[in-house]
């Protein structure tokens, strides 16, 4: 899933495409993909497209009388989460079909004057991605309730700190809740992980004033490389972009780039998380519960060995949506301020 990364260039793409035009019209394919009924969506024709921008995972198309080169000159906002399977994909010349409801993958549909446009596809059947017109941001409530923007000058080490303190949690859920940090999910986690060397499951609490700055460096790092390597490609190289440039997400059972072990995996029940024990757990596996309750099968004291039982059933992809999804990714969550 896009995160802040992605969500970052999507809406520099989107400043350089759409900023400026007016809005011819914008549909949703589905009743659940508009998570707000008033405005309509009837109300973006003819308004001026303004600056793009961010909070969080969340894409901001500011439309409003107001003139584009105003920044953030809009009296409304087209908001746009693309949670786990979404994408946005840029058109230059849009079909004049409405979205309709129906089985492909189109969840929305955004037009502008000169024929040009996106639509918000999102694949698989739990379908989550959702869009709000709103005239304040705040009326989000994935947005109201925002943690911090990693990125913004006032995410120092102190400040981080602050938030780490006390916290009788896992590094990676906190890393990853949105209500305590903004835009990074279940990849960047991983990967902020990694480049800290520190297992997933160290408690925040736990965390010395050297790690806590180590941690903090690691964020700015994996967050500013993703930046870097993003900026500039267009909507549809993004996502082949994060990818390729993902160091242990998504790789269990690849070698390590840092040291060259094998990237281990641990699976919750709707996502999984990989991780290099050499880098990060001094060497040790982390429990993988769900692969021991299919492993070690609990034998009565004294019993003989018994006989192998019927071929467990096969594990289930961790995202029975699409295959490159295989490894968990984050959910949706709401979290912080951004500076545009
Ligand atoms: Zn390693």
């Amino acid at each position: 899933m896009p995160e802040l990364p992605e969500v970052e260039s999507l809406a520099a793409f989107l400043r350089e495409r759409a900023s400026g035009r007016t809005v011819a019209r914008a549909e949703a394919a589905s009743f659940a993909v508009l998570k707000t009924f008033d405005p309509p969506l009837s109300s973006l024709a003819g308004l001026t497209v303004g600056q793009a921008g961010r909070r969080g995972k969340f894409l901001d198309l500011p439309c409003g009388l107001s003139r584009s080169d105003e920044p953030r000159g809009g009296e409304l906002h087209l908001v746009m989460h693309l949670a786990r399977a979404g994408w946005l994909r840029w058109r230059d010349a849009m079909p004049d079909k409405s979205a309709k409801p129906g089985k492909s993958p189109l969840a929305f549909r955004f037009v502008l004057d000169d024929g040009t446009g996106f639509d918000l596809t999102e694949a698989g059947t739990r379908k989550r991605l959702a869009v709000y017109l709103v005239r304040d941001l705040d009326d989000v409530p994935g947005i109201a309730s925002l943690g911090p923007e990693p990125m913004a000058e006032d995410f120092t080490v102190e400040a981080l700190a602050a938030i780490l303190n006390g916290r009788r949690t896992q590094i990676k859920g906190v890393l990853r809740d949105q209500r305590i940090i903004a835009g990074i999910g279940n990849a960047y986690s991983d990967e902020v992980l990694h480049a800290a060397k520190m297992s997933p499951f160290k408690l925040a609490a736990s965390f010395t004033p050297d790690e806590v700055a180590t941690l903090h460096g690691a964020i700015a790092e994996t967050l500013r490389d993703a930046m870097i390597r993003s900026e500039g490609l267009v909507a549809k190289d993004l996502k082949g972009e994060k990818k390729s440039g993902l160091r242990v997400h998504g790789r269990a059972g690849q070698p390590c780039p840092a040291c060259g072990d094998t990237i281990r995996e641990v699976s919750f029940a709707d996502s999984a998380l990989q991780y290099c024990p050499t880098c990060q757990t001094g060497g040790k596996p982390l429990a993988d519960r769900r692969l021991s309750r299919l492993l070690k099968l609990p034998r009565p004291r004294g019993a003989a060995r018994p006989p192998l039982p019927p071929a467990p059933r096969a594990l289930p992809p961790a995202h029975p949506l699409r295959p490159e999804c295989a490894i968990g990714l984050a959910l949706v969550g709401p979290s912080a301020r951004l500076a545009r």
